[in-house]
């Protein structure tokens, strides 16, 4: 079996950051590539105050922390790539947007590198067909935020062999993660049952059955949730949510699935959720005041 010495992520974002965090951490190199310079810029130091929390919880030392840092590099050329064991892509939840970064991937790898998408939602199996080596390639779902969540979802494409899901596996472990194997129907497991939840949240604001602020505090309350269902689509992303709401729509063709309007027009309106300060919640003020 490829053992995984080195990893490169695709897209430095929320997730992107994390994955790079918890490789380094685990004494993995990881390479960092983003199209924007500012994003990798930021990631840099999200994981740097991220590692210094753990550090004052006293489950890093300052030592391991210096180390782990020190295996992160960042880059926008696809060629650093060249000499990574596994290549994790973690850019935004748009199919055409992997697609081509896959074309523009592969031909850097080296021929035993494996490939794999944190995607919500798109098939792996569509998205393995673009690469060169569908049978290395695999999902491996990542939560939010990663140096915390203990789940990595692994999700087997039709063509994916046993030597990358078992390989894989064994990261995950190494990375102090437990597995859950999902499948490849849209959604996977936790987001076919946790984003139709989150987009029946968004119908009751916009039906005017509470407020955001009743609507989260029945969901804590009431079902013992650490989040309500709006402030976790605000720490999510709406672009994702709704990406992966339609994902569900095209994938199962149920109605059920169909994403709320009002969800749609905070996308529109650029409103994100906390990525841009803006979505259920304002965020500019403390604590974050409902926007509806
Ligand atoms: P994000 O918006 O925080 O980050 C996406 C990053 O991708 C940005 O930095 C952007 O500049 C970069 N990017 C865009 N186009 C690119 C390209 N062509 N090449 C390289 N980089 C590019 O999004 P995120 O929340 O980190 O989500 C990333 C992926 O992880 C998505 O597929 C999403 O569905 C998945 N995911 C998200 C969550 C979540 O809770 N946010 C959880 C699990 C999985």
């Amino acid at each position: 079996m490829t053992a995984i010495r080195k990893v490169g992520v695709i897209g430095a974002g929320q997730m992107g950051n994390g994955i790079a965090h918890v490789c380094a951490a685990s004494g993995i190199d990881a390479v960092m590539l983003d199209v924007k310079p500012d994003a990798l810029v930021r990631a840099m130091a999200t994981i740097g105050k991220n590692m210094d929390r753990q550090v004052t919880k006293g489950t890093l030392s300052a030592e391991a922390k210096t180390a782990a840092l020190a295996r992160i590099t960042t880059s926008s050329d696809y060629a650093s790539l060249h000499d990574c064991d596994l290549v994790i892509e973690a850019a935004t939840e748009k199919e055409e947007l992997k697609r081509s970064i896959f074309k523009a991937l592969v031909p850097h790898l080296a021929p035993h590198a494996m490939v794999a998408s944190n995607t919500s939602s798109i098939s792996i199996t569509r998205l393995a067909a673009v690469t060169d080596r569908p049978e290395r390639f695999i999902g491996m779902h990542f939560m939010n935020p990663v140096p915390v969540m203990k789940l990595v979802e692994i999700i087997r494409g039709i063509a994916t062999d046993d030597a990358t899901f078992n390989a894989v596996m064994e990261l995950a472990a190494k990375l102090g993660k437990t597995t859950a194997v999902a499948e490849d129907f849209p959604g996977f497991i936790v987001n076919r049952i946790l984003v139709p939840m989150i987009n029946e949240a968004v119908y009751a604001v916009y039906e005017g059955v509470g407020t955001i602020a009743s609507i989260d505090c029945g969901l804590r309350l009431g079902a013992n949730h650490p989040m309500g269902p709006l402030e976790l689509a605000d720490f999510i992303g709406l672009d994702t949510c709704l990406s992966i709401m339609q994902v569900l729509h095209d994938g199962l063709s149920d109605s059920k699935y169909r994403p709320c309007p009002l969800l749609v027009k905070y996308v529109e309106a650029g409103w994100y959720g906390r990525k841009t300060n803006r979505g259920f919640y304002d965020y500019t003020v403390t604590p974050p005041r409902p926007t509806r």
